[in-house]
């Protein structure tokens, strides 16, 4: 092993460390080959094709560790996240996350299992799987629940999927080709309803902003395969004639589908299996736990009432009793099949399992009402400003969000949610949700959570006042801003016309300037 070659194949003649004093630990000692291979190979280097070997060593960057560390650091704090400020995005439930969680899940015998080990040796692992499906059955009022799909789109589909071969099971699967859903939907949707070869038939909200039954009623048919629902609405409205719509959809033998992004607004209080809901996913990067934006790891668990149960994706936990031993039931002949690998995004699932254990039912129950308490407080008190309405039944309490209209303050002094958002940023707030749904023009959607204190929701209603100030008196710091961030204004429509992700992608723009 001392051959010129050896050298080659590593390339460390230069120290990576190079502004300090190289230490004993800087030198690379390459890993020892096991004795089989290197009495059959002299050369390890003959392993690799020649064609594939590398001629020249990588060029890469040169730093010291604290250098890195600082560059990083420096990121993070360039961006703006639950831990350093109030992040009242609606729709999303950026909650604060207790560190607790994440420090379970960096446990070795949670992060260094390897998902292939036989089921007697990961027995915890597998428990784990278990009983988070069994709270989550018990919350939602599912019978079983899939822990795989990785995030709530990706729960929609493997729920439409499901549904899907439930009714090609039942001899429709080539008549069913429509799935409804509210003008007020997320845009994930219709989107899951397309990728799941379905045609999407969208529904007009009533004058209250929930469904119209009528509307509803003429447009099922023997041709619905479901309907997408959230429950309350993107608007922050409960849907309270669920019983009525679920009975409308299950005449015509179509399914109901939960987008349960919202759950964190009814959690513990009621359950869709009991408003007549066929399958739900869980955002459990939204309700239960996990730190999330930036489409870091999520998880989006389905589960469905027994009729579907078959059809779920394999394999499933299981406990047998008769040997006291948790195990994977691959045994699932009519299964979808597999939608991820292992054991789906397992750090989240036991991330979900300590948030549950840690609050309990009645902590659980207690997050949703402190959540739909925080977002009728801040209504309340936005609205009391005078500059937003809140369009669609304003008698109507609110659930866990609120959508307010920013059309007057816009005809008015020309100021737009866009640049109220913007200008959020520079006093210290990460913008609402904006734009979404998308039946309110100059929408500003705002979810405080559970997590936020009465004087933080104080703090932002007095930045909202001075916003609106502002906005008459001197528009021109609006429309300026933001001013502290990183980045000002970008160009969005670019930004996602033509996105760079890479330096290597910016450089080529940069060359070709
Ligand atoms: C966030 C969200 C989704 C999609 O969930 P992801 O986990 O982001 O994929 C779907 N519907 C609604 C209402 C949401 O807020």
């Amino acid at each position: 092993m001392t051959t010129e070659k050896t050298t080659k194949l590593a390339y460390y003649k230069e120290p990576l460390v190079f502004e300090m004093e190289p230490t004993k630990y800087d030198k690379y000692s390459p890993p020892s080959i096991p004795k089989e291979i290197s009495k059959k190979v002299k050369d390890p280097l003959t392993l690799i094709p020649k064609e594939m070997q590398r001629e020249n060593p990588p060029n890469l960057p040169k730093l010291a560790e604290f250098q890195l560390a600082r560059h990083y650091l420096h990121l993070a704090q360039m961006n703006f996240a639950v831990d350093s400020g109030f992040y009242p995005l609606g729709s999303c439930t950026m909650k604060y996350n207790p560190k607790i969680n994440d420090f379970i899940s960096l446990d070795h015998r949670v992060a260094m299992v390897h998902p292939f080990q036989p089921a007697r040796t990961v027995q915890g692992n597998i428990r784990i799987l278990y009983e988070t499906e069994q709270m989550l059955n018990e919350l939602a009022g599912m019978e079983r629940t899939t822990l795989q799909p990785s995030a709530g789109a990706h729960g929609e589909f493997t729920g439409i999927m499901v549904i899907r071969a439930y009714h090609q099971d039942h001899g429709e699967g080539d008549t069913r080709t429509e799935i409804i859903v509210p003008d007020n939907a997320h845009g994930t949707n219709p989107a899951t309803a397309a990728m799941a070869g379905y045609k999407t038939v969208v529904i007009k909200s009533k004058e209250n902003g929930l469904v119209d039954l009528e509307a509803l009623k003429a447009a099922v048919s023997e041709k619905t395969a479901a309907l997408m629902l959230t429950n309350p609405n993107t608007l922050g409205l409960f849907e309270s004639e669920i019983i009525e719509i679920a009975k409308i959809v299950h005449d015509v033998g179509g399914l109901l589908y939960y987008d349960g992004a919202n759950f964190n607004a009814i959690m513990g209080f009621c359950r869709p299996g009991d408003m007549g809901f066929d399958a739900i996913h869980f955002n459990l990067h939204k309700t239960f736990g996990t730190p999330h934006g930036g489409g870091g790891p999520g998880s989006g668990p389905v589960g469905v009432v027994k009729k579907l149960v078959p059809y779920l994706p394999k394999p499933l936990p299981e406990f047998d009793k008769k040997s006291g031993k948790y195990y994977l039931n691959f045994d699932m002949p009519k299964s979808i099949g597999k939608i991820k690998g292992y054991w789906g995004n397992f750090a989240v699932i036991v991330r979900a399992y300590a948030y549950m254990l840690s609050l309990g039912a009645e902590g659980l129950k207690r997050v949703s009402e402190q959540a739909v308490l925080n977002a009728n407080y801040l209504k309340k008190k936005l609205l009391d400003l005078g500059g937003w309405t809140l369009p669609f039944a304003p008698e109507i309490p609110r659930k866990h969000e609120f959508v307010l209209d920013g059309e007057d303050l816009k005809k008015e002094t020309g100021i737009s949610t866009l640049d109220v958002a913007k200008r959020l940023l520079d006093l210290g707030f990460h913008a609402p949700t904006v734009y979404f749904p998308l039946i309110v023009h100059e929408a500003l959607m705002v979810e405080p959570t559970e997590t936020e204190s009465k004087r933080t929701l104080d703090t932002f209603a007095e930045a909202m006042k001075q916003i609106l100030k502002e906005s008459k008196e001197n528009p021109e710091v609006i429309l300026k801003a933001p001013q502290n961030t990183p980045v000002s204004r970008v160009d969005e429509v670019l930004a996602a016309k033509e996105p760079i992700l890479t330096w290597f992608m910016y450089k080529q723009k940069e060359a070709k300037k």
